[in-house]
């Protein structure tokens, strides 16, 4: 925590101060703090939050933010007068300095770390207002050497393309690029940003609230009551149950309370598209949407608007929760089971769930969470607190979906290859000729698992990472899914040097290259992370899939959220069991979560649909709820096992990750800090409530060449657990090559 900052809260006048303390980010060195002298003309109206304008080195002027004031500096520091105050009406106040404060120190992180991601840097870089973006054309491949033709040749497949984007995909240089435009080989053009993603919807009519089913109107009644007070609600609702209308009109009672709504989706295609339905809903004037990959330009303006008081409704993925959105009356969690809602890398390794709470705890208002397949924490914390809304019928009360259970073990001799289920086949092949539409769900990136040796037995491994590499057919790679490793296939074994290679286990590539064979006159589209090479055909191919231009889709659990298809009257998991296998105390409610939402994409309108779930493990509990649909069951077994083993929601979790590139040091050192935390617990009398656990090395044993060995520690002493093992770990000194990285609620303890 950097002390400059933690007096801001100690001091929120600037008026008699000498100094104010502002940030700012400079290239190379990344978002800091410093002290400038108030000039005495300023000294009345110098505010926190303002932008104001700072000599900075000895040539230079840059803008930067008011964070806090001081009287005292630092030996031996010489500040400079701050310049002039760039807009009188602040950004954001003390409330929300205190707000990243307290996240930064939740996550045992810096302050810097939070506001880095929190603001947009090109906000504190400059006061541009204006953002300008450059396309490049291809012309003619006159007078290009070789190397450029290559170049060129790309260019000309794409058409007109963002200059910085094809810079990247097209591995070669700006430079490059504008020799060609010099020998007129290609066009560069600077256009303007367009920068309301929502001006589409500027002049249509407003469409009406429905009026709400008896369900969902007593679901609103009751969050209508907790209105103007805090509190954490769940709303329980399965798939279709209609939440969305309730939160909307939950939104239309907090507008007229003249209070603001910040609401939160797990990820930017569900965001974009819940902020369409808000603009036409609520108009675009008063609507916004903010997510990591909106535009700079974009970032500028709303913060500008949220300055203004004019934006209402906040929409976004999670690093929403950081706008500074004032006068918060509703924030609203939808979807909220979904693990992107969790910062896993880079630093701070936030959640937006838990940051959301805190800042309705700061406003004073309810946070309302929904989902069909919660968060077992959170179920577990709206049930005991009286406080579990639920919505148990669909809208127009449309049957679920019947899921059928396939036990791949008697199908194994029959089926193709082991993938696809005879009765898996059959339903495709019906569906097809009906006209309808499936989804098949296989979670794994890839073409196949691992790929071995048939004569020497080696699996081919990361040299990185203690991983397999798994075998890309596209690109006829072997990537690394964890580091950016990435070569070609190799003909031979790397060991023995034989030519029996072979590409074991199934990915979702092998799937769609089978499914193709099975269905030829199909059309097939793949939905994974590997498929989405260009910014936004994520959104392309569910829009071709929402307009039933594609047969059948396939893809990994990117597609079990958030589509809404009447059309889709059939879902197929390749192999259930996948989300279960793995060694994490989360990996059932994983799976269960998963097949769930899975089988709700199936039969959304009136067409009833129907679900295979292909498993080796058919009685397995979490498969077997899955099935039925019925999170109470789930949730009445995966509860008490939580309460057996202590883990979350009986305890938090901290995991502690010693890393370095020498196995023997990295285990050394993870054991000396387990020692220590050991000591001081015992020490305390907490080792009961204050469990250590370890060390042990990870489950990816090696990352990116660096050995690593975990701690778990499982808290169950609250805050003050929390700040015990706070004030342990800010005191401990590491040797260089050691690094320590701390998790706090990690979603996973792979
Ligand atoms: P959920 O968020 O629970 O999946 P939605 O709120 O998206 O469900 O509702 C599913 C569908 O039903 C949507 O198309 C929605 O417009 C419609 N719907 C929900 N409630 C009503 C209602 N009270 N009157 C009319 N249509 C409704
Ligand atoms: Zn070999
Ligand atoms: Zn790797």
């Amino acid at each position: 925590m950097d002390e400059n900052l933690k007096k801001t809260s100690e001091q929120q006048e600037g008026m008699l101060s000498k100094y104010a303390l502002v940030l700012t980010s400079i290239k190379g060195i990344g978002v800091k703090t410093f002290s400038y002298l108030i000039p005495d003309e300023l000294k009345e109206k110098i505010k926190i939050g303002q932008p104001v304008f700072v000599p900075f080195g000895k040539t230079r002027y840059i803008n930067a933010y008011v964070v806090g004031f001081s009287n005292y500096l630092e030996e031996g520091i010489k500040a400079k007068y701050i310049s002039k105050i760039l807009d009188t009406t602040p950004v954001f106040d003390m409330n929300y300095l205190k707000f990243l404060e307290w996240t930064a120190d939740y996550y045992f992180c810096s302050i810097q770390n939070v506001l880095e991601c929190a603001v947009p840097i090109k906000f504190l870089n400059e006061q541009k207002t204006e953002l300008t973006q450059k396309f490049a054309e291809f012309v003619s491949f006159e007078g290009a050497t070789k190397r450029q033709k290559e170049v060129l040749e790309k260019l000309e497949s794409k058409g007109k393309v963002n200059l910085s984007e094809f810079v990247k995909e097209a591995k070669t240089t700006v430079l490059t690029m504008k020799k060609l435009e010099e020998s007129g080989c290609i066009k560069i053009t600077e256009e303007k940003l367009y920068r309301n993603p929502l001006e589409i919807f500027k002049n249509t009519q407003l469409q009406e609230f429905p009026k709400l089913m008896p369900e969902q109107e007593s679901a609103y009644k009751e969050i209508e009551k907790r209105l103007g007070s805090h509190s954490c609600i769940l709303l329980h609702g399965i798939t279709s149950s209609g939440k969305t209308e309730v939160y909307f009109k939950a939104i239309k009672k907090v507008l007229e309370q003249g209070k603001n709504v910040l609401f939160l989706a797990p990820e930017i295609a569900l965001a974009s598209v819940l902020t369409q339905r808000l603009a036409k809903r609520f108009g675009t004037e008063k609507t916004a949407i903010w997510h990591s990959s909106i535009s700079e330009g974009e970032k500028f303006d709303v913060w500008q608007k949220i300055k203004n008081n004019e934006i209402r409704i906040l929409a976004g993925a999670r690093s929403a929760v950081f706008a500074p959105l004032k006068n918060i009356g509703l924030i609203i969690i939808d979807e909220e089971h979904e693990s992107a809602y969790k910062q896993t890398m880079p630093s701070p390794r936030y959640d937006a769930r838990t940051v959301a709470q805190k800042l309705a705890e700061l406003n004073g208002c309810p946070l309302v969470s929904g989902s069909a397949t919660p968060d077992i924490n959170t179920y577990y914390y709206a049930k005991n607190s009286g406080n579990l809304l639920e919505l148990k019928k669909r809208y127009n009360d449309y049957p679920m979906a019947k899921v059928h259970v396939i036990d791949m073990r008697e199908e194994r001799f029959k089926a193709n290859n082991g993938i696809f289920s005879q009765a898996l086949v059959k339903a495709i092949e019906n569906n097809l000729k009906d006209k309808k539409q499936t989804i098949i769900l296989m979670n794994r990136r890839g073409f196949s698992t691992y790929t071995q040796c048939l004569a020497c037995g080696e699996v081919l491994q990361c040299p990185n990472c203690a991983i397999p590499l798994i075998f890309h057919s596209q690109t006829q790679t072997l990537r690394c899914h964890y580091c950016e490793h990435e070569e070609p296939m190799p003909e031979t074994c790397p060991h023995c040097g034989s030519e029996t290679l072979k590409n074991c286990g199934t990915g979702v590539q092998k799937v769609e290259i089978i499914a193709q064979k099975l269905f030829p006159e199909a059309k097939i589209v793949r939905l994974d992370s590997d498929a989405l090479a260009r910014k936004n055909l994520h959104i392309d191919i569910l829009n071709e899939f929402s307009k039933g231009e594609t047969d059948i889709l396939i893809g990994t659990q990117m597609l079990a959220k958030g589509l809404d298809n009447p059309n889709v009257t059939l879902v197929g998991v390749i192999n259930a069991d996948n989300s279960f296998n793995l060694p994490d105390f989360r990996s059932s409610e994983r799976g269960f979560q998963l097949l769930t939402q899975v089988a709700g994409r199936a039969g959304r309108g009136n067409n009833p649909g129907d679900v295979y779930f292909q498993t080796y493990n058919p009685e397995f509990f979490a498969l077997e709820t899955a099935k039925e649909q019925n999170y109470d069951n789930f949730y009445k077994t995966e509860i008490q096992s939580r309460e057996e083993f202590d883990y979350p929601p009986f305890s938090k979790i901290i995991r502690i990750i010693l890393s370095s590139k020498n196995q023997f040091r990295a285990e050394r050192s993870a054991q000396e800090i387990t020692l220590r935390l050991n000591d001081i617990v015992n020490k305390m009398q907490l080792a009961e409530p204050i469990a250590v656990l370890g060390p042990s090395a990870c489950v990816i044993e090696k990352l990116q060449e660096r050995y690593r060995f975990q701690i778990l520690i499982k808290n169950k002493l609250g805050e003050k657990g929390h700040r015990l093992i706070h004030s342990f770990l800010s005191k401990i000194k590491l040797p260089d090559d050691i690094k320590i990285t701390v998790d706090v609620d990690p979603l996973d303890i792979l």
